[in-house]
């Protein structure tokens, strides 16, 4: 049986593991915490709509259900011609390796006054206390900014950054205490969330003036402050508290790899997933460089088709049957954008933007997604095809 060897345990190492398994290859999947974080979700614990817990889905139930070996440890260095991992607490071979460990974070200056709900798990539950401390006081400006990767477009983030905003505004109105608070936005692009198409970008943009949220947009980020955010004209967004969606960037493990990668960081694919120049290493999800459609974006739905485009491949190739699927034909835009209360369902491929206001029910629908993609993956529910 040929051994796989799958880094990271997000959205594409895993249900890469699962579809490797079933098969039937000799699965291992290394990452460097031991449960899975539903980045999806987390949007929620800063306003205490959710639990920590809620979040994560440990590896080892999911090696248990699925038959895969797990193991927590942090992969240091890839030698693709040795077909070796390298990580912390011991080396590892294989026969094809699944490279699935996210992306790296751009990391402007004085990053270290901002919290982020795109990195570590646990810096949600910072925000949460931050949070809470400001509540307490009755007043305070907190600013939500996005960050922008000019060497590819498709590694900005725009979509935690709305929802976070909006769930705190919704937490703040829900106390009493929103006209007590002052929330911005700001972004280095002229037009975030216009990747998602013209009818969400022109409702965004009714939603701050509804809302009252100051946008700062079209302005370079010079660095951080304590308390501040200052852009390339000097200009300041005093805040008492920034939490910043970084862009994807290139994960600190690739360098020294001789991987190939692209001007921004991310490893190089053929349509089939392939490492460019090397026959038995795939990468999928944040990892990887994304082709396809040009309002194109790195999204845990894309991860997840890539996981399974990449397992079929290397079924393909040791059945000899070579019926390869290739992956850029199937880049899309599906987000549920959700405030705490109400969402908005996006959908936009090359030929359509589908975009449905949903009050309550949008809500519960991504609450349910939530339940339903943790429950799915451990067998406990049937998986719904396209859901
Ligand atoms: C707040 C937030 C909300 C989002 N909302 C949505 C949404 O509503 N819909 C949507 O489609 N997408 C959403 N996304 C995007 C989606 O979460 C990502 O595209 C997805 O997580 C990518 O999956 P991945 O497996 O490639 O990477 P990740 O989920 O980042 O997983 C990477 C894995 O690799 C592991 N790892 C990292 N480094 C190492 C190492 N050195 N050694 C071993 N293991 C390592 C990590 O522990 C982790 O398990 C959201 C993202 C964020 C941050």
């Amino acid at each position: 049986m040929k051994k796989i060897l799958i880094l990271g345990g997000g959205f594409a190492g895993v249900e890469a593991a699962i579809r490797l398994r079933k098969y039937n290859f000799d699965v291992t999947l290394i990452s460097e915490r031991d449960f899975m974080y539903i980045y999806p979700l987390s949007i929620w614990i800063p306003t205490g709509a959710l639990d920590f817990k809620d979040a994560a889905l440990p590896l080892n139930k999911l090696s248990a259900v699925h038959k895969f070996n797990s193991i927590t440890d942090s992969a240091v260095k890839i030698s693709p011609k040795e077909k070796k991992v390298i990580c912390k607490n011991g080396s590892y071979g294989f026969d094809y390796l699944v490279i699935a460990v996210g992306a790296g974070k751009a990391k402007p200056e004085g990053i270290e006054n901002t919290y982020s709900i795109c990195g570590a798990p646990e810096e949600s539950l910072k925000i949460k206390e931050k949070l809470a401390e400001l509540v307490k006081t009755g007043k305070g400006k907190i600013a939500v900014g996005i960050g922008g990767n000019p060497k590819d477009p498709s590694a900005m983030r725009g979509g935690p950054a709305f929802e976070e905003l909006f769930n705190i505004d919704n937490l703040l109105r829900d106390k009493g205490l929103r006209h007590n608070f002052e929330l911005n936005i700001f972004a280095p692009m002229e037009t975030p969330g216009l990747r998602l198409g013209d009818k969400v970008y022109k409702l965004l943009n009714r939603f701050y003036e509804n809302l009252k949220i100051n946008k700062y947009f079209g302005k370079k980020i010079k660095r951080f402050e304590k308390g501040a955010v200052v852009f390339e004209d000097d200009s300041r967004l005093e805040s008492d508290l920034i939490i910043f969606v970084p862009a994807g960037s290139a994960h600190e493990i690739f360098a020294g790899s001789e991987l190939p990668l692209t001007e921004a960081g991310f490893i190089k694919t053929d349509d089939y997933l392939k490492v460019e120049g090397m026959e038995d290493i795939y990468a999928i999800g944040d990892s990887a460089s994304l082709d396809g459609p040009p309002f194109r974006g790195k999204q845990g739905h894309v991860a997840e088709m890539m996981a399974g485009i990449a397992a079929h491949n290397i079924n393909e190739k040791e059945a000899g049957t070579n019926n390869y699927k290739g992956y850029k034909e199937h880049v899309h835009i599906l987000c549920v954008m959700d405030n705490g209360k109400a969402a908005v369902y996006v959908k936009r491929d090359a030929n359509k933007e589908t975009v449905i206001v949903l009050p309550v029910i949008g809500h519960l629908l991504k609450r349910f997604w939530g339940w339903y993609y943790k429950n799915s993956k451990l067998n406990r529910f049937p998986r719904i095809p396209g859901f």
